[in-house]
This record gives C-alpha cells, structure tokens and sequence, in this order.
C-alpha cells in the first residue's frame, strides 16, 4: 500500500533538526514524502564562520533556498512547498513587528492555503511542531498551532469549501527532544568523552519533569548520518564544528538510535505502535 507523510516546517534547516532520519527511512522504503516549509528564513543569522561574507549576507534568502533544496534531496522529499512568508525572527526582535512575518499573517488565510494543500496530497500522516515550551520561536508556535487547526480543518466539509475535497489525516505527531534522550545522551556523552554539548539542556530540563503525552520511538539505526548530511546542507545556518555534530554518530546509534515523535491528534482508527508512525492505519 502506499503511504504518504507531509512534513510542516517553520524555516529551512528545520527539516533536518527534526525528524530527518525518520523521513529518509521512510522515503527509502517508499513512503511518499512532501516537505512545506513556512518562511524563507530570512531573519537568521549567518552561523557558519567560514560563511560570513557580505554578498552571501545580501542574498540570504536566495542561498538558504538553494540549501534548502539540497537538503530535501538528502533525506529524499519527493516535492518541496515554500510557503513564502518572512521569517518573524526571534521573540521581541525588529524582525517580529514586520508586517510580513509570518506569525502576523492573518491565521485563516494560512490555513485555508495549507488545507488546500494537505487536501490535494492525501498525506496518511502530518509532521507539525508540539508547544516549544523550550523554543518560543513565534514560528514555530504558529506551525504548531496550524499543524492542529489544519489536521481538524482539512476533513471538515464546512472549513474552506473552495479548497479541495475534505481528507482525513490519520496522525498528527511533532518531532521532540525527550528528557529521556537528551540526559541518554549527555551521560553517555560525559562517560565516554568527558564533556557534553548538552549541558545547558540538562540545566534547563531538570527543573521539569518529562510532559505527560505519547511518545512514538523509531528506529534510525544506519539514517543519523543522512540527516546531519541534510543539516550540513544547509551550509550558512549551520557550523560543520558545532553542537549539532558533537555526539559522534556511532555514540548516538549506539546510546539512543531513536527519534522520538509526540502524538498531537489521531483519527482513532487502528492502534498506535512504537517503531512506526503509520502502525495501524488502515
Ligand atoms: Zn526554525
């Protein structure tokens, strides 16, 4: 049978910090994948070093989708959507207040675009982003509340009439960080090699307990690298040397071959399963 998943995503480089090696598993074994991605990305800063240059500066947003693309080639997206918005930057910044961010565009007018789309490609299951309770990027608190309003919206005949047949996505999940991972990670981090990237983590997550909600683990044994060879695409965001590869790959399939996706919203058909997002979809 085939099956098909739709990833939302605030800004390029997200889709490979996210969830990437669990989209490349499934794209090579047939699953269908699209990525939309909300804004150009326009408001981040050149983070590579051995990037910084002005006429890379000046045309950011041209560079980052270039990057984009090859980054979706990577973990094997069959089509990429750019939705086109500005990136808001982060809370409180200049960026925030312009009337073309995108967390000030009119939410219907968002929605009734990604209905559109989720309509039009039947995905089985939608990536969308859990509440950032450690990242309040307001991009990504928009993505997540559209990802719930689009999984309600796009199979409700009355919601936007115009746009398409209503469909019925069967799970909704967003890609998380766990408690469980992170100190994982960490102490297998400090035991082997004596320090950790995660520590400022550890510092902000010991004061709270791992949320109550359902988590879905799936294996990415053999696709960690193909996912940081997806963030590495992403050559002006993202430092070759920095926190994103400082768990060496074998570490991290060894300690924790997991990614882990919570479970927003269901159909309630079939049962949920650990290891795969489409377990008992019909
Ligand atoms: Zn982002």
């Amino acid at each position: 049978m085939s099956r098909s998943i739709l990833a939302i995503h605030a800004h390029p480089d997200d889709e490979s910090s996210k969830g990437a090696g669990t989209v490349a598993r499934y794209t090579d074994d047939g699953v269908h994948a699209v990525l939309v991605t909300a804004t150009g990305g326009e408001a981040g800063d050149i983070l590579n070093p051995a990037m910084e240059h002005p006429d890379i500066a000046a045309n950011l947003a041209r560079i980052r989708q270039r990057e984009l693309e090859d980054a979706a080639h990577i973990i094997g997206y069959d089509e990429v959507i750019m939705l086109g918005y500005r990136d808001s930057g982060m809370p409180d910044s200049d960026d925030n207040r312009r009337a073309d961010a995108f967390c000030n565009q009119p939410h219907d007018e968002v929605l009734e675009r990604l209905v559109t789309i989720v309509r039009a490609q039947q995905p089985d299951v939608v990536l969308g982003y859990d509440d950032h309770e450690f990242y309040p990027h307001p991009d990504h608190l928009f993505v997540h509340r559209l990802s719930l309003d689009v999984f309600a919206a796009a199979s409700d005949p009355r919601r936007f009439p115009d746009a398409g047949a209503p469909w019925q996505v069967s799970r909704l999940f967003a890609p998380v960080f766990t408690i469980e991972r992170i100190v994982t990670l960490h102490e297998a981090m400090l035991a082997r090699l004596g320090t950790s990237p995660y520590e400022r983590w550890i510092e902000r997550i010991t004061e709270s307990e791992e949320p109550d909600r359902l988590i879905v683990k799936v294996d990415v044994t053999g696709y960690v690298e193909r996912g940081r060879d997806a963030l590495r695409a992403h050559r002006t965001q993202i430092d070759p040397d920095g926190f994103w590869f400082m768990a060496p790959t074998e570490l991290v399939e060894e300690v924790y071959p997991w990614e882990d996706f919570e479970l927003l919203a269901t159909s309630g058909e079939g049962a949920l399963a650990d290891g795969d997002l489409f377990a008992g979809i019909p």
